[in-house]
């Protein structure tokens, strides 16, 4: 989830900053105490630098009565001479401590009047403190330092390492509860986690009959299908605390980090039990533990300790843990044995009617004009996830804002869902005219071989608008969603990808083709692929597999079939897109004319509906070598 990286980088940053200006404040204040200190020493003395000279010497200039006055600090003696002598200004000297200055000699002289003598009660104070501070400043600064960049360390750890105090996510009665009503289709999945639900609920009613208590739930399925969104419904539906961090918090974390914060965050799942523990994205920690590349052992340690905790617990303990993955297929086998992460809910992409009400619920808080029609759009977005359509919803708004609407419009909605599927239209893009035909041809191939190949779906709409990376798009649709495809209607699929490069060989001549068609070719390969390897589809591999899905020791792909029959998966892919372009070509050249007529339409309107390409294409037909059955 987004969510949860971007919320981790974020601090990191933000703490990598503050280190950052804690040092420089630490510098700035060094060097402001620094310069303090020498402008303080210099102003406390007399600007002339002082010349020592023994006590006998000061006696003697004193009797000579060149000197102004004498301070004494202490034994220090310091000695200001008369303007109009050969003497330094500033003399000091010391006397010897055992005794006055008058019993030193100076007797006579102090009494003469032949110089003034002040005595200093107290020493240099600010001088012994610059002592002190010159020694102890840069020590403390040290001292401090390092304190701070301790508790940084320790709150970078609290921050982004996940459940520590600082980042605990709880989601209890405080934040907006989600319930089950938020969560559209998914009936199946729901169902699985009410008795959930009710265990949270009363968990006295199942201890008492001794039942064992679920203590993993593992939610899996593809991104967006509202994984987090049901957990955190469970625990709105059962009014319990909800405790979560995402897997891949963990991999930021320091060393030995991250089995101490699934101790911590165990400890108060349990205090504040019943609760749920929800650990998003776990196969980020609990990937295979064999496959080369797989769980470093920082992630091993991290993945023991959730064990050791789950295995931990009592009948009585109230506390279930939740994860989601996208990759069942991934996670490490120890994490799925019984009293685990045993009961697995499957969360799937919406259907058709599921996709309506996800639609319902997406668009509940907007103003919709009345000429939104939400059923047409969940008839378009087949394979799209419950995030996809909350994005098409939200994408929609802010077009209608951006267009200054007080509603919703169907265009906005249109734009929204083109948007989502293949990025911004592009009008700024600018395509030279040659640019201009070679693209209105391509989709013109595409649209034609689609509407002529009996078990192709319909044409719903062609544009030469660029969109996200594309020059231009056609659009199929499926009337409603299917589970299964034949191989006809995948043939007819291979065809209509290859239509859009048959036609630019037809306009420009066999080197004349560009490079607009690679994504094309790239579909077909992978289908290709996939019809031979992974659907027995082949015309002698018919019915047998290929799987190269084993992750091997070294991480690799293992091909567990031989280098005869790889090469014959290799043929069959040929064979199949060769069958392709040919049953493409045969098709547009059959129908030049409405090729012709077709193109034309798109440079001048640049986007197509449905109904006009049916208007202009009625009359297309299809050639027997395009034929595959009756
Ligand atoms: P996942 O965890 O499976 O990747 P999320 O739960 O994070 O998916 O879903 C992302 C967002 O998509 C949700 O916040 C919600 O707005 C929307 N969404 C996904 N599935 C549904 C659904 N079944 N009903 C309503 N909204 C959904
Ligand atoms: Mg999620
Ligand atoms: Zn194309």
């Amino acid at each position: 989830m987004p969510e949860y990286k971007n919320t981790a980088g974020r601090s990191k940053n933000q703490n990598a900053n503050k280190a950052f200006n804690t040092i420089r404040l630490a510098l700035f204040w060094a060097f402001l105490i620094f310069v303090g200190y020498i402008v303080i020493t210099n102003l406390n003395g007399n600007t002339a630098k002082p010349e020592e000279r023994t006590l006998t010497e000061v006696l003697t200039y004193a009797k000579e009565e060149k000197l102004e006055k004498i301070e004494i600090t202490g034994n220090e003696l310091r000695v200001t001479a008369k303007d109009n002598t050969d003497l330094p200004k500033n003399i000091i000297s010391r006397k010897d401590p055992s005794g006055t200055l008058q019993e030193q000699g100076f007797a006579d002289v102090i009494e003469q009047g032949k110089v003034s003598v002040d005595i200093k009660e107290d020493t240099d104070i600010l001088g012994t403190i610059m002592d002190i501070a010159l020694i102890a400043i840069p020590s403390l600064l040290l001292v401090f330092f390092l304190f701070y960049m301790i508790r940084q360390a320790q709150n970078m750890n609290n921050q982004n390492m996940g459940f520590g105090k600082a980042k605990a996510r709880l989601y209890g009665n405080e934040k907006k509860k989600v319930l089950f009503a938020d969560v559209a289709g998914n009936e199946a999945a729901k169902q699985d986690l009410t008795e959930i639900v009710d265990f949270l609920k009363n968990p006295k009613k199942y201890e008492k009959l001794g039942a064992k208590i679920p203590r993993g739930v593992l939610l899996a399925g593809d991104p967006g299908t509202g994984k987090t969104l049901m957990a955190r419904a469970v625990a709105g539906e059962a009014g319990v605390p909800f405790f979560s961090i995402s897997g891949s918090e963990f991999a930021e974390m320091f060393v030995g980090v991250g089995a101490s914060r699934v101790r911590d965050l165990f400890a108060k799942a349990k205090k504040n039990a019943p609760s749920i523990i929800f650990i998003d994205e776990i196969d980020a920690v609990a990937h295979k533990r064999d496959a080369r590349g797989g769980a470093g052992r920082e992630d091993e340690q991290t993945l023991n300790q959730i064990l050791v905790e789950m295995d931990g617990f009592d009948n009585d303990t109230g506390v279930i843990v939740m994860a989601a993955t996208n990759r069942v297929d991934m996670l490490d086998k120890a994490l799925l044995r019984p009293g685990r992460f045993d009961r697995h809910v499957n969360v799937t992409l919406p259907e058709r009617k599921d996709r309506v009400d996800i639609l319902k619920v997406h668009f509940k808080n907007k103003p919709v004009a009345d000429d939104v029609d939400l059923d047409a759009l969940a008839a378009k977005t087949a394979g799209s996830s419950g995030a996809d359509l909350a994005n098409i919803a939200n994408e929609a708004a802010i077009s209608a804002a951006r267009n200054n609407r007080k509603q919703v419009t169907n265009a906005d909605v249109t734009e929204a869902f083109e948007r989502v599927a293949i990025g911004p239209e592009r009008k700024s893009k600018v395509m030279n005219d040659q640019e201009r035909k070679i693209t209105a041809y391509h989709e013109a191939g595409h649209a034609i071989v689609g509407h002529v190949l009996p078990d192709s779906d319909p044409v719903h709409k062609v544009t030469i608008i660029p969109r996200g990376r594309t020059g231009g798009v056609t659009w199929f649709l499926p009337p409603e969603d299917r589970s299964y495809k034949s191989v006809y209607e995948l043939k007819d699929v291979l065809a209509r990808a290859m239509g859009g490069r048959v036609a630019e060989r037809m306009i420009l001549g066999a080197d004349g083709i560009t490079t607009g068609a690679s994504s094309d070719l790239q579909h077909v390969a992978e289908l290709a692929r996939e019809m031979v390897s992974k659907e027995g589809m082949g015309s002698k591999l018919r019915d047998q597999v290929f799987n190269t899905d084993e992750v091997n020791f070294f991480g690799d792909r293992a091909k567990i079939y031989s280098e005869k029959t790889s090469e014959i998966i290799d043929a069959e892919i040929e064979a199949l897109s060769k069958e392709a372009n040919v049953r493409a070509e045969a098709v547009l050249k059959a129908n030049k004319k409405y090729l012709d007529e077709l193109a034309a339409a798109l440079l001048e309107k640049e986007t197509l509906e449905e109904k006009e390409v049916a208007a202009i294409l009625k009359g297309t037909s299809l050639p027997a070598a395009a034929k595959l059955h009756d």
